[in-house]
């Protein structure tokens, strides 16, 4: 059983290629709807299409395996005010953001933490 203080070999020792390093799991999210509420007008609008997004997540730290959640997210046209938008994720991540909310505050708290400058 491991736990603080307990030596743990790392399994990221000595790899210089990214390809090496431990592969992500990867976890399968739906955000895919028919209709989604216009977020300037409230109108119900149908989906145009859909996309697929992939954000890095922490994983299982001790196996030094991160997750990589792939999000297939539906996109929406208002035909009122003429402007396209997606499915909500922001329960994962900024809009444009490639890490989870959860990377981005473990990130955060590293470098206040560890006074390391910004
Ligand atoms: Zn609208």
């Amino acid at each position: 059983m491991s736990g603080p203080g307990q030596y743990l070999s790392d399994v990221t020792q000595g790899v210089t290629r990214p390809e090496d390093l431990p592969k992500a799991k990867v976890i399968q999210r739906s955000h895919n709807f028919p209709h989604r509420p216009c977020p300037f007008c409230g109108k119900s609008c149908f989906r145009n299409r859909t996309g697929e997004r992939i954000l890095h997540d922490v994983g299982d730290l001790v196996a030094g395996r991160p997750r990589d959640i792939h999000i297939v997210y539906s996109q929406h046209r208002c035909t009122h005010c003429r402007k396209y938008f997606n499915a909500d994720m922001s329960d994962y991540a900024l809009p444009k953001a490639h890490y989870t909310h959860r990377v981005v505050a473990l990130a955060v708290r590293l470098v206040v933490e560890d006074g390391l400058p910004y």
